[in-house]
Formats: C-alpha cells, sequence, structure tokens
C-alpha cells in the first residue's frame, strides 16, 4: 500500500497519506491540521529502497543478529563486508560473487 507523505501549503504540516488507486483520488486529502487541500507531495523517507551502501552505513556489526535477520537474503554478507571495511581490507571481487551467489542460493548447490 503506498504511502505518500505531503505537506501543507499553509500551515506547513507534513501528514502521511494511504493513497489508493489513481493518482485523480489526491484531491480529496486534506490538512489535518488546518483543513486546506492545498498539499505538496514530499518524498516518503520510508518508502525510499535502501543502497546498499546505505544498508553498510546503518548496519552495526557489533549487534548480535537473530536468524530472521539472516533470512533475508539482502543481508548476506553485509557483515563480513563491514569487518574487513573496518580493518581496511579489500575483499575483492572474488568475495563479490561469492556473496552475490550465496544471496541468490547458488553457493549451497556448488558447496554440496
Ligand atoms: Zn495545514
Amino acid at each position: 500500500m503506498p504511502i505518500f507523505e505531503y505537506e501543507c501549503a499553509r500551515c506547513g504540516l507534513v501528514s502521511s497519506h494511504v493513497v489508493m488507486g489513481s493518482s485523480r483520488r489526491r484531491e480529496r486529502l486534506g490538512c489535518p491540521q488546518c483543513k486546506s487541500a492545498r498539499l505538496r507531495r514530499v518524498m516518503s523517507s520510508f518508502a525510499v529502497v535502501e543502497s546498499e551502501a546505505s544498508r553498510l552505513a546503518s548496519f552495526d556489526a557489533s549487534k548480535p543478529r537473530d536468524d530472521s535477520y539472516y533470512r533475508d537474503s539482502r543481508n548476506v554478507g553485509l557483515w563480513a563486508k563491514k569487518r574487513a571495511k573496518e580493518m581496511g581490507v579489500d575483499l575483492g571481487s572474488k568475495f563479490e560473487a561469492t556473496v552475490e551467489k550465496a544471496r541468490s542460493g547458488k553457493l549451497i548447490k556448488e558447496m554440496s
């Protein structure tokens, strides 16, 4: 369900709205504070897909991870990358390829 954030042109309040269907329905939206219908769409902070770089930046290697974390295949290899970065080690393209394989599930097949 798409959630968009709108900034009120009159009072500046930013409010989140779930927008369903066509964009024509947006005319119904109004500011919850001053009831103005003059809303300007702003970039939603949680709708933006994180790049790997930002995932790495926000990744804390010192925190223990539970199983659910590793079930997200995008997180495979992040810990190793983070540690390597901290130690100034270049893992090289071979490591990148290994991570990519692990993420797509090919690594398990090759090992067995
Ligand atoms: Zn307003």
